[in-house]
């Protein structure tokens, strides 16, 4: 089978790009910190056969609420290799992770209240998510004024205080980590710096006896001109290298490591003109590669059927559905023509995509894995067969 052969549109996972994508940065990680530990951000992609990548490659799951919890470990991850951050955690799983030796980051009071149900005959490691305000810590980087943030304790007020010490109360727990998460709009190395540079300062500040500093996603994948993974690395290890402990480093990687490990495929099937341009109709949609509506223009190529001409016009490339909005991107005079038949691949839309796309008029699409040169089909279309299943009428 070749592209050309899929059935539309269709999402593709490169699963050697994906494995290349794990590899390089445990690599990174390994030449500076011993014990590092990657979270597969589930909530960035939580396609099964993903998960079993990311769990085959060594990585921990780093999820986010009930349901992901049972998801990971039906994709088979061991409970003691579960991250388990956010405000949505259920009770239950919170003392499941706990107990079998998993990673929790605690994030709210009501966790802290939890840890009371507990055996007092063992001895409990938990972490705690430290509040980041962009704006405050590393103005350059922030996605917008004042740029905080809902999550984790604050150590500008009270709270971070208060939560320490209530969890100091128990005399089974131990407050043995650090977890920091923002995705900054640079992404840049300088961002991880600073916001390290502060989490070292409020564990000095608190006393902490810290094993391991969780720091969260965030990052860029290896794009030409963006920080590598060993460029985050080895920011983590200059702000590190000064203090004397040997902190294990936990990163969580979502955009990162899966951004570019799939491609969508749609084809065009229809043209007309009107207003002077090109108005081109094809059987994917925005919902697909952009489900927030935040980007105007992709990594993408054209598969053309025939030798095309140059178009005289501009060309708007819209989706399948009947929103007025679902515009993809506009060609600018003088680009090929597209004609029917023809297939535009998108790249880089492995990231907040396939898990945001909504039900709306079109079900979900057809997934393939690419090894080598062989597609196989690794979710198959939804059908209303599927849309209807819990449903009574
Ligand atoms: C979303 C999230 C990530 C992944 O973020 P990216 O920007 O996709 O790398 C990691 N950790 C936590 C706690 C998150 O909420």
């Amino acid at each position: 089978m070749t592209i050309s052969n899929l059935s539309t549109p269709c999402f593709i996972l490169k699963e050697e790009e994906l494995k290349k994508s794990i590899d390089g940065f445990k690599t990174a990680l390994d030449t500076k910190f011993p014990n590092s530990i990657i979270g597969y951000s589930v909530k960035t992609n939580s396609l099964p056969y993903c998960l079993k990548i990311a769990k085959d490659n060594g990585c921990y799951a780093e999820v986010v609420s009930y349901h992901e919890y049972q998801l990971a470990l039906t994709c088979g991850f061991p409970k003691n290799h579960v991250i388990y951050n956010g405000p949505m955690k259920s009770k239950e799983t919170f003392l499941d992770v706990l107990k079998h030796k998993g990673i929790v980051n605690i994030e709210s009071f009501r966790e802290i209240e939890w840890l009371r149900e507990l055996s007092c005959n063992e001895i409990y490691k938990v972490g705690i998510r430290l509040n980041i305000d962009i704006s405050k810590i590393s103005p350059l980087d922030e996605n917008h004024k004042e740029d905080d943030s809902r999550f984790g304790f604050s150590a500008d007020s009270a709270d971070f205080k208060n939560a320490i010490q209530q969890i100091s109360e128990y005399g089974n727990v131990r407050l043995v980590g650090l977890h920091i998460h923002r995705t900054s709009k640079t992404r840049s190395v300088d961002f991880y710096k600073n916001t390290l540079t502060y989490a070292l300062s409020v564990i000095n500040k608190y006393n902490l006896n810290i094993e391991y500093i969780d720091l969260g996603g965030g990052y860029f994948g290896e794009m030409p001109g963006k920080p590598t993974y060993a460029d985050y690395v080895d920011a983590f290890y200059d702000v590190l290298k000064h203090s004397n402990n040997n902190y294990k480093i936990i990163v969580e990687p979502g955009n990162a490591i899966l951004a570019s490990a799939f491609d969508y495929v749609c084809t065009v099937i229809d043209v007309k003109h009107h207003n002077d341009k090109n108005v081109v109709t094809t059987d994917g949609t925005r919902n697909d590669v952009d489900p927030l509506f935040h980007k105007t223009d992709y990594f993408k190529s054209f598969i053309y059927k025939k030798s095309s001409e140059k178009c005289q016009h501009k060309q708007l490339v819209g989706g399948l559905t009947c929103l007025e909005n679902d515009r993809l991107f506009v060609l600018e005079k003088g680009e090929k023509t597209l004609c029917l038949g023809d297939k535009i691949v998108f790249n880089r839309v492995g990231a907040y995509t396939l898990c945001l796309t909504p039900l709306f008029i079109h079900y979900f699409p057809v997934i393939y894995v690419k090894r080598g040169d062989e597609y196989c089909v690794v979710r198959e279309e939804w059908t209303e067969k599927d849309f209807i299943m819990k449903s009574k009428y």
